[in-house]
């Protein structure tokens, strides 16, 4: 009987850990290195001749479209910049519908015929490549033998040098789109219901009396949790190295219960892999700017600057991409999946959302006077519709495999989506729908204007934790994103469904406008009727309590707990129609993000499951078997010699293994009858017993874990991986 020796060199070899030599000046001022490698407008201004320049602004703010003679000057420029950062090829980078960052290199070589070759880029290949990537989930969009898929530049978003030490890579970050224009990505939907969303935004502020706004965006501040753990007890763990979860593992004698980690000191090996990669994302023009410890022991979070929303998704996709390379660089294992030990927090990604524009600032933020809180709590109102109307689809939007372990776990909000308003705001829609608000709780004061709307204080104060979407004083703040998704999927739908929301709006005050009604009566209608009928989805109460579920469902707020239940929400008749009319999908889009969705959430549990049976057959199993004989030879030792042997652990371990045993072939026998025709009865099938399959077998082996002798243990531990670092 040998001692299992993986475990416990991982545990050795971490202790003998030393850490990389620092790799930059520790004086340097973050100042200098911000944004170095992006080809920003700043050095567009610089290199490019004005009316080029001129014309690039123009295309980004005011969305026109970019001239092909403009491209041309704009890629020679690129070129000759990203040639002078070392780069020696180029890609454009997309983001395809598996959720990750997809990218294809070119060399700038161009072969002249005379056997010599020199760098070129022109206008065309900036603005167009084609990618073929027909491997790429399309949900039925596009058949293998007509496979085109093509890119485009975003301009909104700059393109930047990667570095890497095999190569500098000049990157641009596009759309990706078939043949025939659909969406084969997350970007394009992003770019389309932001334009949606700002027509109807500029409607609304027109009736405000701004007579040509700027351009309305929305914004995007995105807050990730990550876990970081040492690579030997990654790399000893088959299900976090390919599932990027622990399928097996009982909980450690000491969790989160002190609250000890939260907010607490950094360890030093964390600091030093938090200062490489901020400097890294700072070189990318990336503003990250908070960072602090999780509540979970070995979890940490990062919060950059909001941005564009486009901009800061494409940001974030880099954030993840950077996290895992440095974190591997300091001989650490960047998880960025929702659930990667059961017992302790999940990560999740919390999008801030807000619109606005350089002139106005955030619409969501109350104003001086009662004008201009007028024109907050009309986009306000429009976020109680939004959100009431089509909570479901911005449950879809977050619909995981993963996600699902987290949301209504009591560690994130439920799968109820709400509003949270706080106190002052939700008493301002209170006193509303009674008929008139005239004062605002905060101050106390009674604000007697001809608007009869009260003063607001610009910071409410309260925070709510448990809710999914609430408001923080300049913002909303959507809770239910996980920390392995892009937030593009969320931003389209928040996006999409403002748009609807500030159109209703706008189209309301219009007809009460031309109507001969007077403005300000016509906004206090509009906002009595939207809290009137959309009011049941403010919640400020404790999301996470057992009465909540109930009261929601009287509400009739739905509760789609499961990915597979939120999935159908994407083409629903309703979805279909929203989408269409606003022109973020068209039908065949929409069904291909649900068939993608069932088509990833049946092949994540399926690995899962597979490496459930895998582990626990070949590893857990044996090491059980192991103890048992041990535990058999002792009694009868014991018994030879003619004592009493105690029989109670190897009963109980043997009890174990039966269980163990019966449980994998269950498990077996449920991934064997798990295809059927349709994807989302595949994937209700896997949910109702593959999963109740996997949890049996992992109920019985955490249990062993706790009997097995320790140095027959063959997987690190929960307090190995969350404590050791
Ligand atoms: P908290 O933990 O209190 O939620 P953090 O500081 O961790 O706050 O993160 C807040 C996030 O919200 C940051 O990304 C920040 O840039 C973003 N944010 C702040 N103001 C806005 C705004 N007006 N619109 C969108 N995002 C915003
Ligand atoms: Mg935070």
């Amino acid at each position: 009987m040998t001692a299992n020796p993986v475990r416990l060199q991982a545990i050795a070899a971490v202790e003998a850990h030393v850490p990389p030599p620092i790799s930059f000046d520790p004086g340097e001022e973050p100042g200098e290195i911000f944004g170095s490698n992006v080809f920003s407008l700043t050095v567009m201004q610089k290199r490019l001749p004005k009316t080029v320049y001129k014309s690039v602004v123009s295309t980004i703010e005011k969305s026109t479209p970019l001239d092909p003679e403009v491209a041309d000057a704009v890629a020679s420029a690129m070129k000759d910049w990203a040639l002078e950062k070392g780069a020696t090829h180029y890609a454009h980078v997309f983001y395809p519908l598996t959720g990750l960052t997809a990218e294809k290199h070119d060399s700038f070589l161009d072969p002249v015929g005379d056997g010599t070759a020199f760098a070129s880029f022109s206008g065309k290949t900036l603005i167009q490549g084609e990618p073929d990537a027909s491997s790429f989930p399309n949900g039925g969009l596009r058949n293998t033998f007509e496979a085109r898929g093509y890119t485009g530049w975003d301009v909104m978003s700059p393109a930047y040098v990667l570095e890497n030490p095999n190569g500098n890579t000049l990157c641009i970050p596009t759309i990706f789109i078939s043949m025939t224009g659909e969406a084969l990505d997350h970007k394009t939907p992003v770019l389309r219901s932001q334009q949606a969303m700002a027509v109807h935004a500029k409607r609304v502020l027109e009736l405000f009396g701004h007579s040509s706004p700027e351009n309305v965006v929305a914004y995007c501040g995105p807050e990730q949790e990550y876990f970081l753990i040492d690579s030997h007890f990654f790399l000893s763990r088959p299900d976090l190295l390919n599932a990027g979860r622990t399928l097996f593992g009982a909980k450690p004698p000491k969790g989160q219960e002190f609250d000890d980690h939260y907010f607490g000191a950094i360890p030093a090996r964390v600091l030093g892999f938090m200062m490489d990669t901020e400097r890294e994302l700072f070189k990318l023009g990336i503003p990250a700017k908070t960072r602090h410890n999780e509540v979970a022991p070995g979890q940490f979070e990062i919060a950059p600057m909001f941005e564009r929303a486009n901009e800061a998704s494409d940001h974030q996709q880099l954030l993840m991409t950077t996290f895992k390379a440095v974190a591997k660089k300091h001989g650490m294992e960047c998880l960025f999946h929702e659930k990667p030990f059961e017992g302790v927090n999940g990560s999740g990604k919390h999008v801030n959302f807000s619109l606005g524009n350089s002139e106005l600032g955030s619409l969501l933020v109350p104003g001086d006077n009662p004008h201009d809180n007028a024109q907050f709590l009309v986009f306000c109102a429009a976020v109680i519709r939004a959100v009431h109307l089509h909570g479901g689809l911005l449950r879809a939007s977050v619909a995981s495999a993963s996600n699902d372990h987290r949301l209504g776990a009591n560690e994130a909000p439920p799968a109820i989506i709400s509003i949270f308003l706080g106190e002052q705001l939700a008493d301002v829609f209170d006193q509303i729908a009674k008929g008139g608000a005239t004062h605002s709780k905060e101050k106390g004061t009674l604000t007697i204007g001809v608007d009869t709307l009260p003063n607001l204080t610009k910071d409410p104060g309260d925070r709510n934790r448990t809710s999914p979407f609430a408001f923080t004083g300049n913002r909303f703040e959507f809770r239910a994103p996980g920390s392995n998704q892009t937030v593009a999927g969320p931003m389209v739908m928040i996006n999409t469904i403002m748009a609807e929301a500030l159109d209703y709006c706008a189209t309301a005050l219009e007809a009460a406008v031309s109507e001969g009604t007077d403005f300000n009566e016509a906004v206090q209608t509009l906002l009595a009727e939207i809290v009137a009928n959309h009011g049941a989805v403010i919640f400020n109460g404790n999301g996470y309590s057992d009465e909540w579920p109930i009261e929601a469902e009287q509400r009739g707020l739905k509760n789609l707990r499961t990915t597979v239940d939120a999935l159908p929400e994407l083409i629903s008749p309703e979805a279909i129609e929203l989408f269409s009319k606003y022109g973020v999908f068209n039908e065949g889009e929409a069904h291909s993000r649900f068939e993608i969705g069932c088509e990833q959430y049946i092949l994540a549990v399926a690995v899962e499951a597979n490496l459930t049976l895998e582990i626990g057959a070949t590893t857990i199993l044996p090491a059980a078997l192991r103890y048992q004989t041990e535990l058999a030879l002792n009694v009868k030792a014991l018994a030879d010699a003619g004592l009493t042997p105690d029989k109670s652990t190897l009963e109980t371990v043997s009890g174990l293994v039966a269980t163990l045993s019966a449980g994998l072939a269950t498990l077996k026998d449920a991934i064997a009858h798990e295809h059927l025709e349709e994807p989302l009865e595949t994937a209700t099938s896997i949910r109702d017993n593959v999963l109740p399959a996997m949890a049996t077998v992992r109920a019985a082996a955490d249990e062993l874990e706790g009997l097995v002798a320790d140095d027959l243990w063959p997987l690190p531990t929960y307090q190995e991986m969350l404590y050791i670092l």
